[in-house]
C-alpha cells in the first residue's frame, strides 16, 4: 500500500479567528465571512458562539491596556454575540491576517479592497474579525476561547486527518 510521504512543509497550522459582536448580528457579513473561510481552503478545526465577558475581553487584549481605544475594544468585545473559530490551513497565521486586511479600516478600504476588513469594516474598532499575529498569540488566545482544546494532542492525533496525501 501507498505510504503518503509527509514533508514539514505539509503540515497545517492552526490561527484563530474571530467574528466581533457587531458583525455576527448581520447575516450577510456571517456568511460572507464564512465564504471566505472556505473557499481559501482553511478547514474549520473548532467553531462556537459565545459571549465574552469584560474579563475575558481584557485578559485577551491585555497587551492594548495602555491604548486610547481599549475601553472602546473591551467595550465593543463584550457587547454580544462572538463567532469563534480554530482553522487549519498552510500558514494560516498569516494568510488569515492577509485576507483580513488592516487593522485601520480606511487604509483597508483604500489599499485593500477585497479584504475582510474592506468590504465589512465600519470603524478601525468594528473592523470585523480578529485573527492571531503569531503561533503564541494563537496558544494564548486558543486557552482563553477553547480552554478544553489541546493543541499538541490535536497535532498528534487529529491533523493528520485534515491532510492530503499528495
Ligand atoms: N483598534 C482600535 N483602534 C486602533 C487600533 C486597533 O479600535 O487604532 C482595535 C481593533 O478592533 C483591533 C484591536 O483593537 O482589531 C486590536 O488591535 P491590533 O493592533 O492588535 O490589531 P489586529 O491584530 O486586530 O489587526
Amino acid at each position: 500500500s501507498r505510504v503518503p510521504i509527509i514533508t514539514a512543509s505539509s503540515c497545517l497550522e492552526l490561527t484563530l479567528a474571530m467574528i466581533k459582536p457587531h458583525a455576527t448580528k448581520v447575516p450577510y457579513i456571517v456568511k460572507g465571512v464564512q465564504n471566505i473561510i472556505i473557499s481559501n481552503d482553511f478547514y474549520i478545526v473548532r467553531s462556537k458562539q459565545m459571549t465574552i465577558s469584560p474579563d475575558l475581553a481584557e485578559a485577551f487584549y491585555k497587551e492594548h491596556k495602555d491604548k486610547f481605544f481599549y475601553n472602546r475594544l473591551i467595550t465593543l468585545m463584550s457587547s454580544g454575540i462572538s463567532h469563534v473559530y480554530i482553522l487549519a490551513r498552510q500558514n494560516a497565521i498569516k494568510k488569515w491576517r492577509e485576507i483580513m486586511g488592516p487593522t485601520k479600516v480606511f487604509k483597508a478600504k483604500i489599499s485593500h479592497p477585497h479584504s475582510i476588513r474592506g468590504q465589512f469594516g465600519l470603524t478601525d474598532t468594528r473592523n470585523v474579525t480578529h485573527g492571531s499575529d503569531s503561533v503564541e498569540s494563537f496558544k494564548k488566545e486558543v486557552s482563553l476561547l477553547f480552554p478544553e482544546f489541546n493543541v499538541n494532542k490535536w497535532y498528534e492525533t487529529e491533523e493528520i486527518h485534515f491532510r492530503s496525501n499528495n
